[in-house]
């Protein structure tokens, strides 16, 4: 069987990409942390839409609970295959680099970097074998321009960004392609408190992005037709930064 593995897949742009995943006929791991309600919704609709899947949840930042509960799972679903993993959790703590705490650089190094490592290692075996893989990283327009108050989260992106290329070359002759997708302000809890009225008279849409909009986005990607595209990073911004 072949599964999709969407990390925070409970709410916001998650949750749309793995609607996204189950239209495409993937068996769809919906991972979260702690909102069970909301990734239990995620499901259903899922399977409203004629899908099917299960819920994965484990703490990203927790290298000790991705290898046991992510790793767990491939080892007691051997005939279950993920085929498609899409990075996306994350988190953003911001603040002026003056007045960051060590906990606010840590924590949002620790969400939206080292899951890049710590759970496409695990996932990557499977791909290997197969010969065929697709990973899509979710980073962000501030991972490739910088945003001031979000030193934290820029540098956590961009590195996501590095992290993307190198491995795109290290596994592209496999049959397995790495890109990332970098939305600018999408609507979801991540931008709640953000002024929305303000903020899009600077964007050309004139608009914030729905989380459909980068599902669309992720879904091209992670699309078999896609094999030769890796090692990219396709901004979905309404043309905010390019
Ligand atoms: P939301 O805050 O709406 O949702 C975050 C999701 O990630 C939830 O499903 C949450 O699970 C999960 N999550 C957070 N931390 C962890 C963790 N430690 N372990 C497991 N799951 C976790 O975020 P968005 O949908 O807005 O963002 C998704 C991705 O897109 C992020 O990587 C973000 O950086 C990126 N992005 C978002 C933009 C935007 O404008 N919204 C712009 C650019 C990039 P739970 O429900 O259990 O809390």
């Amino acid at each position: 069987m072949k599964c999709a593995l969407v990390t925070g897949g409970s709410r916001g742009i998650g949750k749309a990409i793995c609607l996204k995943m189950a239209e495409m006929g993937y068996y769809v791991l919906v991972n979260y942390k702690s909102n069970e309600a909301e990734a239990a919704a995620t499901l259903s609709q899922i399977r409203m839409n004629g899908g099917d899947g299960e819920l994965l949840p484990f703490d990203v930042s927790s290298k000790d609970q991705v290898k046991r509960l992510l790793g767990g799972w491939i080892e007691a679903n051997p005939e279950k295959y993920i085929e498609i993993l899409v990075n996306n959790a994350g988190i953003r703590e911001d603040s002026l680099l003056f007045y960051m705490t060590d906990e606010q650089w840590e924590n949002v190094l620790k969400s939206n970097l080292d899951p890049v490592f710590y759970i496409t290692r695990l996932v990557l075996n499977g791909m290997l074998l197969k010969k065929y893989g697709r990973i899509v990283n979710i980073v962000s327009l501030s991972g490739l321009k910088g945003l001031p108050g979000q030193t934290n989260y820029s540098a956590a992106k961009a590195g996501v960004i590095g992290a993307t290329k190198a491995l795109a070359q290290e596994v592209g002759r496999h049959g397995i392609t790495v890109n990332a997708v970098a939305p600018g302000l999408i609507k979801t809890d991540m931008t709640e408190d953000m002024e929305e009225n303000e903020m899009k008279k600077l964007i050309p849409v004139r608009r914030f992005g729905l989380p459909e909009e980068v599902a669309h986005a992720v879904g091209f990607l992670a699309s078999r037709e896609s094999a030769y595209i890796t090692a990219e990073v396709l901004s979905i911004n309404g043309g905010l930064y390019s």
